[in-house]
Protein backbone atom coordinates (compact mmCIF):
# COMPACT_ATOMS: atom_id res chain seq x y z
CA UNK A 1 0.00 0.00 0.00
CA UNK A 2 1.46 3.73 -1.01
CA UNK A 3 2.06 6.04 1.90
CA UNK A 4 -0.69 8.19 0.53
CA UNK A 5 -3.23 5.25 1.12
CA UNK A 6 -2.54 4.86 4.15
CA UNK A 7 -3.53 8.12 5.35
CA UNK A 8 -6.63 8.37 3.03
CA UNK A 9 -9.01 7.21 5.83
CA UNK A 10 -10.40 9.49 8.17
CA UNK A 11 -7.82 9.29 11.12
CA UNK A 12 -9.46 7.83 14.02
CA UNK A 13 -9.30 10.93 16.72
CA UNK A 14 -9.50 13.74 14.06
CA UNK A 15 -12.96 15.20 13.28
CA UNK A 16 -11.71 16.40 10.21
CA UNK A 17 -10.01 15.16 6.79
CA UNK A 18 -6.22 16.84 6.97
CA UNK A 19 -5.15 18.25 4.20
CA UNK A 20 -2.91 21.08 5.47
CA UNK A 21 -1.52 21.47 8.53
CA UNK A 22 0.65 23.50 10.69
CA UNK A 23 3.44 21.65 12.64
CA UNK A 24 4.95 23.60 14.89
CA UNK A 25 8.93 22.23 16.84
CA UNK A 26 9.92 23.24 20.09
CA UNK A 27 13.06 24.54 21.22
CA UNK A 28 13.30 21.88 23.51
CA UNK A 29 13.03 19.48 21.30
CA UNK A 30 15.78 20.29 18.61
CA UNK A 31 18.03 22.22 20.94
CA UNK A 32 19.84 21.93 24.55
CA UNK A 33 21.23 24.78 26.09
CA UNK A 34 25.28 24.74 25.96
CA UNK A 35 25.13 22.54 23.13
CA UNK A 36 22.65 24.03 20.56
CA UNK A 37 21.27 22.39 17.46
CA UNK A 38 20.83 18.68 17.26
CA UNK A 39 21.88 17.48 14.38
CA UNK A 40 19.73 14.40 14.75
CA UNK A 41 16.50 15.73 16.38
CA UNK A 42 16.20 17.79 13.57
CA UNK A 43 16.65 15.11 10.78
CA UNK A 44 13.99 13.11 12.65
CA UNK A 45 11.77 15.87 12.15
CA UNK A 46 12.58 16.48 8.74
CA UNK A 47 12.03 12.28 8.05
CA UNK A 48 8.57 12.61 9.55
CA UNK A 49 7.90 16.06 8.23
CA UNK A 50 8.42 14.22 4.59
CA UNK A 51 6.69 11.56 4.91
CA UNK A 52 3.68 13.68 5.33
CA UNK A 53 4.15 15.53 2.03
CA UNK A 54 4.80 12.36 0.35
CA UNK A 55 1.64 11.20 1.55
CA UNK A 56 0.19 14.77 -0.29
CA UNK A 57 -0.26 16.55 2.57
CA UNK A 58 0.31 20.38 2.77
CA UNK A 59 2.48 21.24 5.51
CA UNK A 60 3.94 24.51 6.95
CA UNK A 61 6.52 24.24 10.27
CA UNK A 62 6.92 26.94 12.65
CA UNK A 63 10.03 26.10 14.35
CA UNK A 64 12.05 27.61 17.73
CA UNK A 65 15.34 27.40 18.64
CA UNK A 66 16.77 30.24 17.00
CA UNK A 67 17.70 31.84 20.31
CA UNK A 68 18.88 28.73 21.18
CA UNK A 69 21.28 27.88 18.61
CA UNK A 70 22.30 31.55 18.79
CA UNK A 71 23.57 31.07 22.35
CA UNK A 72 25.50 27.83 21.78
CA UNK A 73 27.09 29.87 19.06
CA UNK A 74 27.76 32.78 21.16
CA UNK A 75 29.22 30.75 23.86
CA UNK A 76 26.14 31.51 26.44
CA UNK A 77 24.88 29.24 28.87
CA UNK A 78 22.07 30.99 30.27
CA UNK A 79 19.35 32.76 28.24
CA UNK A 80 19.99 36.35 27.42
CA UNK A 81 18.08 38.72 29.43
CA UNK A 82 18.64 41.61 27.77
CA UNK A 83 16.13 42.39 24.50
CA UNK A 84 19.78 43.29 22.19
CA UNK A 85 22.00 40.19 23.30
CA UNK A 86 18.30 38.11 22.61
CA UNK A 87 17.86 39.42 19.20
CA UNK A 88 21.78 39.28 18.55
CA UNK A 89 21.55 35.24 19.50
CA UNK A 90 18.00 35.36 17.24
CA UNK A 91 19.83 36.81 14.42
CA UNK A 92 22.94 34.38 14.68
CA UNK A 93 21.44 31.04 15.61
CA UNK A 94 17.97 31.44 12.77
CA UNK A 95 20.79 31.11 9.84
CA UNK A 96 21.95 27.64 11.88
CA UNK A 97 18.76 26.78 12.34
CA UNK A 98 17.81 27.42 8.53
CA UNK A 99 21.09 25.75 7.44
CA UNK A 100 20.32 22.22 9.71
CA UNK A 101 16.83 22.27 7.83
CA UNK A 102 17.94 23.18 4.68
CA UNK A 103 20.04 19.85 4.83
CA UNK A 104 17.95 17.81 6.86
CA UNK A 105 15.13 17.95 3.95
CA UNK A 106 17.11 17.97 1.34
CA UNK A 107 17.68 14.18 1.91
CA UNK A 108 14.44 13.55 0.67
CA UNK A 109 14.36 16.36 -2.08
CA UNK A 110 12.49 19.05 -0.41
CA UNK A 111 12.88 22.56 -0.83
CA UNK A 112 12.13 24.95 2.31
CA UNK A 113 11.75 28.62 2.56
CA UNK A 114 12.05 31.16 5.24
CA UNK A 115 9.42 33.36 6.40
CA UNK A 116 9.96 35.46 9.68
CA UNK A 117 6.92 37.25 10.95
CA UNK A 118 5.88 39.52 13.43
CA UNK A 119 3.38 40.77 15.40
CA UNK A 120 2.53 44.24 12.91
CA UNK A 121 2.43 41.53 10.16
CA UNK A 122 -0.37 39.70 11.82
CA UNK A 123 -2.51 42.57 13.77
CA UNK A 124 -2.49 44.76 10.21
CA UNK A 125 -4.99 43.15 8.01
CA UNK A 126 -2.92 43.77 4.57
CA UNK A 127 -0.23 42.44 5.45
CA UNK A 128 -1.97 39.92 6.93
CA UNK A 129 -3.50 39.10 3.86
CA UNK A 130 0.21 39.16 1.79
CA UNK A 131 1.66 36.64 4.36
CA UNK A 132 -1.08 34.26 3.58
CA UNK A 133 -0.79 34.74 -0.15
CA UNK A 134 3.23 34.09 0.25
CA UNK A 135 2.80 31.32 2.45
CA UNK A 136 0.03 29.62 0.02
CA UNK A 137 2.20 30.36 -3.42
CA UNK A 138 5.17 28.50 -1.45
CA UNK A 139 2.49 25.15 -0.74
CA UNK A 140 1.79 25.27 -4.69
CA UNK A 141 5.76 25.52 -5.31
CA UNK A 142 5.73 22.52 -3.33
CA UNK A 143 7.66 24.65 -1.22
CA UNK A 144 7.93 23.61 2.91
CA UNK A 145 7.94 27.04 4.64
CA UNK A 146 9.65 27.30 7.55
CA UNK A 147 8.17 30.09 9.71
CA UNK A 148 9.64 31.80 12.81
CA UNK A 149 9.27 35.38 14.71
CA UNK A 150 11.42 37.72 13.36
CA UNK A 151 12.92 38.15 16.38
CA UNK A 152 16.19 40.28 15.57
CA UNK A 153 13.79 43.17 14.60
CA UNK A 154 10.80 42.65 16.95
CA UNK A 155 10.73 44.63 20.42
CA UNK A 156 9.41 42.93 23.20
CA UNK A 157 6.06 44.44 23.89
CA UNK A 158 5.01 43.93 20.05
CA UNK A 159 5.56 40.14 19.87
CA UNK A 160 3.27 37.30 19.70
CA UNK A 161 6.27 36.22 22.34
CA UNK A 162 5.78 32.44 22.25
CA UNK A 163 5.29 29.91 19.47
CA UNK A 164 2.54 28.19 20.22
CA UNK A 165 0.76 31.41 20.28
CA UNK A 166 2.22 31.95 16.55
CA UNK A 167 1.87 28.24 15.38
CA UNK A 168 -2.20 29.02 16.16
CA UNK A 169 -2.00 32.34 14.39
CA UNK A 170 0.07 30.56 11.10
CA UNK A 171 -2.84 27.52 11.56
CA UNK A 172 -5.39 30.45 11.02
CA UNK A 173 -3.72 32.59 8.51
CA UNK A 174 -3.50 29.69 5.79
CA UNK A 175 -6.36 27.58 6.80
CA UNK A 176 -5.16 24.39 8.21
CA UNK A 177 -7.04 21.84 9.05
CA UNK A 178 -4.74 20.99 12.12
CA UNK A 179 -2.50 22.04 13.93
CA UNK A 180 0.11 19.77 15.95
CA UNK A 181 2.78 20.71 18.00
CA UNK A 182 5.70 18.87 18.91
CA UNK A 183 7.32 19.04 21.99
CA UNK A 184 9.57 16.48 24.78
CA UNK A 185 6.47 15.54 26.11
CA UNK A 186 4.14 13.41 24.54
CA UNK A 187 0.78 15.08 25.94
CA UNK A 188 -1.07 16.96 28.87
CA UNK A 189 -0.74 14.92 31.93
CA UNK A 190 -3.10 14.89 34.65
CA UNK A 191 0.14 15.38 37.11
CA UNK A 192 4.00 16.07 36.46
CA UNK A 193 5.00 12.65 35.03
CA UNK A 194 8.82 13.49 35.84
CA UNK A 195 7.56 13.34 39.62
CA UNK A 196 4.34 12.08 39.43
CA UNK A 197 4.00 8.09 38.81
CA UNK A 198 0.47 7.73 38.89
CA UNK A 199 0.14 10.83 36.38
CA UNK A 200 -1.69 9.83 32.73
CA UNK A 201 -1.93 10.98 29.79
CA UNK A 202 -5.39 12.88 28.81
CA UNK A 203 -6.53 11.27 25.35
CA UNK A 204 -9.20 13.65 24.07
CA UNK A 205 -9.15 17.72 25.70
CA UNK A 206 -13.22 18.89 24.56
CA UNK A 207 -13.30 22.00 26.24
CA UNK A 208 -10.65 24.28 28.46
CA UNK A 209 -11.96 24.27 31.60
CA UNK A 210 -10.50 25.44 34.77
CA UNK A 211 -9.54 22.11 35.67
CA UNK A 212 -7.53 21.38 32.40
CA UNK A 213 -6.00 24.94 32.94
CA UNK A 214 -4.76 23.86 36.26
CA UNK A 215 -2.93 20.88 34.59
CA UNK A 216 -0.73 23.70 32.45
CA UNK A 217 0.27 26.01 35.38
CA UNK A 218 4.24 25.04 34.82
CA UNK A 219 7.44 26.45 34.23
CA UNK A 220 8.97 26.97 31.07
CA UNK A 221 13.37 25.76 31.55
CA UNK A 222 16.62 26.90 30.18
CA UNK A 223 15.45 26.53 26.77
CA UNK A 224 11.88 26.33 26.10
CA UNK A 225 9.62 29.81 26.14
CA UNK A 226 6.32 28.40 27.13
CA UNK A 227 5.99 24.90 28.52
CA UNK A 228 2.39 23.91 28.77
CA UNK A 229 0.53 27.57 29.81
CA UNK A 230 0.76 28.90 26.17
CA UNK A 231 0.39 25.56 24.19
CA UNK A 232 -3.60 25.87 26.26
CA UNK A 233 -3.65 29.39 24.93
CA UNK A 234 -2.92 28.01 21.72
CA UNK A 235 -5.21 25.15 21.79
CA UNK A 236 -7.88 28.42 22.84
CA UNK A 237 -7.09 30.23 19.61
CA UNK A 238 -6.73 26.92 17.51
CA UNK A 239 -10.30 25.21 19.14
CA UNK A 240 -12.43 28.84 18.67
CA UNK A 241 -11.73 28.92 15.66
CA UNK A 242 -12.89 25.28 14.34
CA UNK A 243 -9.49 24.14 14.25
CA UNK A 244 -8.18 20.70 15.78
CA UNK A 245 -4.79 20.61 17.90
CA UNK A 246 -2.64 17.92 19.14
CA UNK A 247 0.38 18.04 21.90
CA UNK A 248 2.09 14.92 20.88
CA UNK A 249 6.26 14.12 21.40
CA UNK A 250 8.63 15.05 18.94
CA UNK A 251 11.01 12.63 20.84
CA UNK A 252 9.28 9.73 18.90
CA UNK A 253 10.10 8.46 15.09
CA UNK A 254 7.04 9.64 12.91
CA UNK A 255 5.22 11.14 15.29
CA UNK A 256 3.50 12.94 12.81
CA UNK A 257 2.54 10.01 10.65
CA UNK A 258 1.06 8.14 13.27
CA UNK A 259 -1.03 10.22 14.31
CA UNK A 260 -2.35 11.60 10.73
CA UNK A 261 -2.84 7.61 10.36
CA UNK A 262 -5.18 7.68 13.32
CA UNK A 263 -3.00 6.07 15.99
CA UNK A 264 -3.50 7.50 19.60
CA UNK A 265 -0.73 9.88 20.00
CA UNK A 266 -0.48 12.52 21.90
CA UNK A 267 -3.33 14.88 23.49
CA UNK A 268 -6.20 16.03 20.94
CA UNK A 269 -7.93 19.00 21.61
CA UNK A 270 -11.31 18.97 19.97
CA UNK A 271 -12.63 22.11 18.25
CA UNK A 272 -16.18 23.47 18.82
CA UNK A 273 -18.36 22.61 16.01
CA UNK A 274 -18.41 26.07 13.86
CA UNK A 275 -15.38 27.14 12.01
CA UNK A 276 -14.74 30.96 12.34
CA UNK A 277 -14.97 32.48 9.00
CA UNK A 278 -11.41 33.89 8.07
CA UNK A 279 -11.88 37.29 8.81
CA UNK A 280 -13.83 37.02 12.14
CA UNK A 281 -10.53 35.07 13.14
CA UNK A 282 -8.65 37.50 12.70
CA UNK A 283 -10.76 40.12 14.16
CA UNK A 284 -10.98 37.34 17.22
CA UNK A 285 -7.04 36.77 17.23
CA UNK A 286 -4.72 38.61 15.26
CA UNK A 287 -5.38 41.95 16.51
CA UNK A 288 -4.87 43.15 20.49
CA UNK A 289 -7.91 45.06 21.61
CA UNK A 290 -7.18 48.69 22.79
CA UNK A 291 -9.81 49.24 25.07
CA UNK A 292 -12.98 46.97 26.46
CA UNK A 293 -16.37 47.77 26.54
CA UNK A 294 -18.77 46.54 29.39
CA UNK A 295 -21.95 45.52 28.54
CA UNK A 296 -25.44 44.68 29.92
CA UNK A 297 -26.61 40.53 29.84
CA UNK A 298 -29.52 42.12 27.31
CA UNK A 299 -26.76 43.49 24.77
CA UNK A 300 -24.94 39.89 25.39
CA UNK A 301 -27.67 38.02 24.80
CA UNK A 302 -28.82 40.32 21.29
CA UNK A 303 -25.27 39.54 20.16
CA UNK A 304 -24.56 36.30 20.91
CA UNK A 305 -27.83 34.55 20.40
CA UNK A 306 -29.75 36.96 18.08
CA UNK A 307 -27.29 38.22 15.70
CA UNK A 308 -27.77 41.95 16.19
CA UNK A 309 -25.46 44.54 16.26
CA UNK A 310 -23.91 46.57 19.12
CA UNK A 311 -26.19 49.70 20.07
CA UNK A 312 -24.89 52.44 22.78
CA UNK A 313 -28.28 51.77 24.89
CA UNK A 314 -26.52 48.52 26.19
CA UNK A 315 -22.76 49.85 26.81
CA UNK A 316 -22.13 50.16 30.46
CA UNK A 317 -18.62 51.01 31.07
CA UNK A 318 -15.28 51.73 28.77
CA UNK A 319 -12.41 51.48 29.25
CA UNK A 320 -8.98 52.39 27.44
CA UNK A 321 -8.39 54.98 24.18
CA UNK A 322 -9.34 53.75 21.59
CA UNK A 323 -9.84 55.63 17.96
CA UNK A 324 -12.81 54.82 16.02
CA UNK A 325 -12.24 51.30 13.45
CA UNK A 326 -9.68 49.69 16.46
CA UNK A 327 -10.88 46.79 18.18
CA UNK A 328 -12.19 46.77 21.62
CA UNK A 329 -12.85 43.65 23.50
CA UNK A 330 -16.38 43.42 24.84
CA UNK A 331 -17.18 41.82 28.52
CA UNK A 332 -19.95 41.58 31.02
CA UNK A 333 -19.77 43.37 34.49
CA UNK A 334 -17.93 40.18 35.92
CA UNK A 335 -15.21 41.07 33.34
CA UNK A 336 -15.15 37.96 31.28
CA UNK A 337 -14.35 38.38 27.78
CA UNK A 338 -17.16 37.52 25.07
CA UNK A 339 -16.54 39.43 22.13
CA UNK A 340 -14.35 41.73 19.99
CA UNK A 341 -14.85 43.82 17.19
CA UNK A 342 -14.28 46.72 15.54
CA UNK A 343 -15.72 50.13 16.95
CA UNK A 344 -17.29 52.83 15.40
CA UNK A 345 -17.05 55.14 17.85
CA UNK A 346 -14.02 56.87 19.97
CA UNK A 347 -13.48 55.76 23.20
CA UNK A 348 -14.32 59.36 24.46
CA UNK A 349 -17.58 59.23 22.27
CA UNK A 350 -18.89 55.93 23.59
CA UNK A 351 -18.30 57.54 27.16
CA UNK A 352 -21.00 60.14 26.11
CA UNK A 353 -23.43 57.96 24.53
CA UNK A 354 -23.10 55.24 26.44
CA UNK A 355 -26.82 54.18 27.68
CA UNK A 356 -28.89 56.40 25.24
CA UNK A 357 -31.01 55.03 22.22
CA UNK A 358 -29.40 55.34 18.70
CA UNK A 359 -32.18 58.78 18.09
CA UNK A 360 -29.74 60.62 21.13
CA UNK A 361 -26.40 60.15 19.62
CA UNK A 362 -26.94 63.90 17.24
CA UNK A 363 -28.13 65.47 20.24
CA UNK A 364 -25.42 64.20 22.62
CA UNK A 365 -22.23 64.52 19.84
CA UNK A 366 -23.77 66.85 17.78
CA UNK A 367 -22.87 64.44 14.71
CA UNK A 368 -23.87 60.90 14.50
CA UNK A 369 -21.09 58.39 12.74
CA UNK A 370 -23.54 55.11 12.74
CA UNK A 371 -26.09 53.72 14.60
CA UNK A 372 -24.00 50.44 15.86
CA UNK A 373 -21.28 51.31 17.94
CA UNK A 374 -19.93 47.76 16.67
CA UNK A 375 -21.71 46.46 13.66
CA UNK A 376 -22.74 42.94 13.29
CA UNK A 377 -20.30 42.00 10.16
CA UNK A 378 -17.30 43.84 12.72
CA UNK A 379 -17.66 41.34 15.50
CA UNK A 380 -16.63 37.63 15.94
CA UNK A 381 -17.83 36.11 19.40
CA UNK A 382 -15.37 34.31 21.17
N1 LIG B 1 11.43 32.48 18.32
C1 LIG B 1 12.19 31.88 19.39
C2 LIG B 1 13.42 31.15 18.85
O1 LIG B 1 13.47 30.79 17.71
C3 LIG B 1 11.44 30.84 20.15
C4 LIG B 1 10.13 31.21 20.73
C5 LIG B 1 9.50 29.96 21.35
O2 LIG B 1 10.17 28.96 21.50
O3 LIG B 1 8.33 30.00 21.69
O4 LIG B 1 14.35 30.93 19.59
Amino acid sequence: MTEARQLAPSPRRLPTKVRRLVVKVGSGLIASPGAGLDAGRVRQVADDLARVVAAGKEVVLVSSGAIAAGMARLGLSARPRSIPEKQAAAAVGQSALMWHYEQAFARHGLKVAQVLVTQEDISHRARYLNARNTLVTLLRFGVLPIVNENDTVAVEEIKVGDNDNLSALVAHLIDADLLVLLTDVDGLYTGDPRRDRAARRIDVVEALTEEIQRLAQDEADAVSVGGMSTKLQAAQKAMASGIPMVIASGREAHTLFRLLKGEPVGTVFLPKADRLGARKRWLAFAVPPQGRVTVDAGAKKALTERGKSLLPSGVLEVEGEFQAGELVALALTDGKEFARGLTNYDADELRRIRGVKTSAIEGILGYKRLDEVIHRDDLAVL
